[in-house]
């Protein structure tokens, strides 16, 4: 059970950019599992963050997330880390256990349990476009999860080979990198396709540069990109008759894990979908 000394506050420290659609959520999520809780959005700036941490000891939150830009200067400030936060260096949710604060990272379990609701990650041969933040919190976890080989593809090479390094070296999964020029052609044998590049945000006909038609009705596809959660490249999945998967489904279930953190309670993903779309006005 969460401590009873603590205030039933937990905190986003940040630069939320276009509101916080996770404060809704969250906010909707305690209400919906009768909880008189509150989820504070604070902008932080980079030079005030330790401040804002101890802030958060001092005045007994019982956790937070935290997003960009203090995803891995966080670290420092923080008394212990999980496995996913320390191979992937970043944190996206602290978690306070007694007087400590620990950090964890929920962005690639989110992936995963939205991906759960298709497939099971174990044997699968996938590809994935990208090597930013969220592509390493994904990839990591997919690798824990028991993926057989992670096909890297990005833009740039410096990015993706230091995942690719990551991944062969201490996730001890199979990984390559391909370099992203032109019309990606997916392998045959691909189980599963992610894009976990920033191509769709806020544009809905935006194009990620893949061939789909070497797709099959066999491939699960999956997009990061939650805001249209319908991208072009899903559209364009499903067309060619493959199972997709949005990225509002990794932004809810990230929001669970979270909820589960700081509460001990099961949240209702339904209720936590729901608010999202009413935010996004979708
Ligand atoms: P980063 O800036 O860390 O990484 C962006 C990645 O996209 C890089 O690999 C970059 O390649 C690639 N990229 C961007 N534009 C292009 C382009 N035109 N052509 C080819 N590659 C491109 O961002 P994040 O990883 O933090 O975020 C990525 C997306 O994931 C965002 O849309 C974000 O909203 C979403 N996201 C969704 C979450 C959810 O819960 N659904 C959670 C977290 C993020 P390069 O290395 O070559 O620059």
């Amino acid at each position: 059970m969460p401590d009873s000394h603590l205030q039933p506050i937990v905190c986003c420290l940040g630069q939320p950019v276009a509101g916080n659609p996770t404060q809704f959520m969250i906010e909707r999520a305690f209400t919906a599992a009768g909880l008189d809780w509150r989820y504070l959005t604070l902008e932080v700036a980079p030079h005030d963050l330790a401040a804002a941490i101890a802030g958060m000891r001092a005045l007994g939150f019982r956790g937070g997330n935290i997003t960009i830009p203090h995803k891995v200067s966080v670290i420092e400030h923080l008394d212990g880390l999980s496995q996913a936060a320390e191979l992937m260096g970043a944190v996206n949710c602290i978690n306070r256990e007694g007087d400590q604060l620990l950090g964890e990272n929920t962005d690639g379990k989110g992936f995963v349990q939205s991906l759960r609701e298709q497939t099971d990650p174990d044997g699968k041969q996938v590809v994935m476009f990208g090597a930013g933040g969220a592509a390493r919190a994904i990839a990591v976890e997919l690798g824990l999860a028991g993926a057989d080989r992670i096909t890297l593809v990005n833009r740039s090479e410096q990015r993706g080979r230091d995942l690719v390094d990551l991944l062969s070296t201490k996730v001890e999964v199979t990984a390559e990198l391909v370099v992203w020029e032109g019309d990606y052609q997916i392998p045959e044998g691909t189980d599963l396709v992610i894009n976990a590049t920033s191509i769709g945000l806020g544009d809905l006909e935006a194009r990620v540069p893949v061939d789909v038609d070497t797709l099959t009705t066999d491939t699960v596809v999956a997009d990061v990109v939650f805001n249209p959660p319908q991208t072009r490249f899903l559209r364009e999945a499903s067309d060619c008759g493959c199972r997709t998967i949005d990225g509002l489904g990794m932004l809810v279930n990230q929001g669970v894990i979270g909820f589960h953190v700081w509460t001990d309670i099961d949240a209702d993903a339904a209720v936590m979908r729901e608010a999202l779309e009413e935010y996004l006005e979708l």
